[in-house]
């Protein structure tokens, strides 16, 4: 969360505390609706690790219909939102940790705080954050919803405050690989972020494959001590590997961009994503999905060996990211506002990349899209080159202009 600097601020956390104490019915759940249900097992995880466990295994066949909510400072009121009948609680008001950053400009709270937890944090350092008026209100309820607060007209939605979830470390992780200077060979893995228009709902996932019979190598480690649902690591082959059902036919774009690797990049590139997309939810809905896979110079060196190739890419130019950026949507009518918001959304975040300085002039031709010009990102000696190899063996052009289709070199 960003911070202000404030002593009106101290002091609006100070009474929000002080009014908020006659909410506190000795029970944890604001209202009588929440707090009379009976779950079968509260389960109190105690490290973003223990919430994964617990999700994994109620969301496996190892427990086949067992309902649960998910608790935070407990206080919507509607029955069984937050707590539930015979199923089973995740009290999360253990992971309660407040963490103020070096520069003192934001602070890490735990997904399980009450405000009162950050603001009494706060306090000691004469900062607040923007977040409930009343200190009992839960950090991560107020947070999904929005959150009005005392500084809103000044800041906006708490929720507008949050610089960001723990997505950053698997972007962090990713980029532990994808950057190393002694990038492991063996490796192949790739981060995707999912965005489904109709649910508003991101989700982050990555495939990470060894390609030496090792369970969790320890160049994983990183991508796997970040929670999640689910893990399905297992030893197999690569014809079990690519097995994959076809996808039923539906509209699709692509695009690309390759940038040199960075973390931050990718965090500033999800953000702009959320931005632009957010609100934008055609007829039949749409299904974003953004894959990130390194581009490691080690990959560049064996083009030396082989007799080189066009593409125009040399091992000094170091370890870079490609993003496969796409799209996917059932309803044809829809297909003008799609092209139109991936054009404006792929313009943004190329932008981002240019700003930071990483973006590369490569464009991979199998990700590219019809707008783009991946042969003459290849530079002008690989291009003309090809088109002296066109000329010479379809010297009329008929690749060129009888067959439309593809990327042109005329
Ligand atoms: C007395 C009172 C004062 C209020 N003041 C304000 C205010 O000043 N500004 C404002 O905007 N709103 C305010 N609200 C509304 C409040 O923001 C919402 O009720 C909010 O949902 C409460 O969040 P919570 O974590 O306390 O509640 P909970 O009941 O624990 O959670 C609310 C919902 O969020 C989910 N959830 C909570 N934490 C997590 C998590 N870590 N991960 C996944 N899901 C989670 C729960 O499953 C549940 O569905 C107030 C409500 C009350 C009763």
């Amino acid at each position: 969360m960003r911070l202000a600097e404030s002593s009106t601020a101290t002091a609006l956390a100070a009474a929000a505390a002080v009014s908020a104490a006659s909410y506190d019915t000795c029970s944890d759940y604001f209202s009588l609706q929440e707090s009379t249900l009976v779950p079968a097992c509260i389960v109190r995880p105690r490290s973003a690790q223990d919430v994964s466990k617990a999700v994994t295994i109620l969301t496996t066949s190892r427990l086949p219909g067992c309902q649960f909510a998910v608790k935070g400072g407990g206080h919507t009121p509607a029955g069984g939102f937050a707590n539930i009948q015979g199923g089973v609680t995740i009290d999360m008001t253990s992971l309660n940790a407040t963490v103020l950053s070096e520069d003192k400009t934001s602070v890490a709270v735990g997904a399980g705080a009450v405000w009162n937890d950050v603001y009494g944090y706060l306090d000691g350092f004469h900062l607040a954050a923007a977040g409930g008026r009343n200190g009992l209100v839960g950090v991560g309820g107020l947070l999904l919803g929005g959150g009005i607060s005392h500084f809103s007209p000044r800041v906006g939605w708490a929720c507008d405050g949050v610089v960001e979830y723990e997505a950053g470390a698997v972007f962090d992780a990713f980029t532990g690989i994808a950057a190393s200077p002694n990038f492991d060979p063996y490796v192949s893995v790739q981060t995707g972020l999912l965005y489904a228009s109709a649910a508003k709902a991101w989700s982050l996932s990555s495939s990470a494959v060894y390609t030496k019979p090792v369970l969790h190598p320890e160049v994983f480690s990183g991508l796997e001590a970040v929670p999640s649902i689910s893990n399905t690591s297992e030893i197999t082959t690569v014809a079990s590997l690519a097995a994959e059902n076809p996808t039923p036919p539906l509209n699709w774009l692509f695009a690309t961009l390759t940038f040199g690797t960075s973390s931050e990049t990718m965090l500033d590139i999800f953000n702009t994503l959320n931005g632009s997309l957010y609100n934008f939810n055609p007829a039949g809905g749409v299904t974003w999905n953004f894959a990130f896979e390194p581009l490691p110079s080690v990959m560049l060196s064996h083009a030396a060996a082989t007799g080189g190739n066009v593409l125009g890419l040399e091992p000094e130019d170091g370890n870079s990211v490609i993003l496969l950026f796409s799209a996917l949507w059932p309803n044809s009518s829809s297909n003008d506002s799609i092209y139109r918001q991936g054009r404006d959304t792929f313009t943004a975040i190329k932008a981002v990349a240019e700003r930071k300085g990483v973006l590369r002039k490569f464009e991979y031709l199998n990700y590219a899209g019809p707008h783009q010009s991946p042969l003459a990102s290849y530079g002008a000696s690989s291009l003309d080159f090809l088109r002296q190899v066109s000329k010479k063996y379809d010297p009329i052009g008929v690749f060129q202009s009888k067959v439309p289709g593809g990327f042109k070199l005329w």
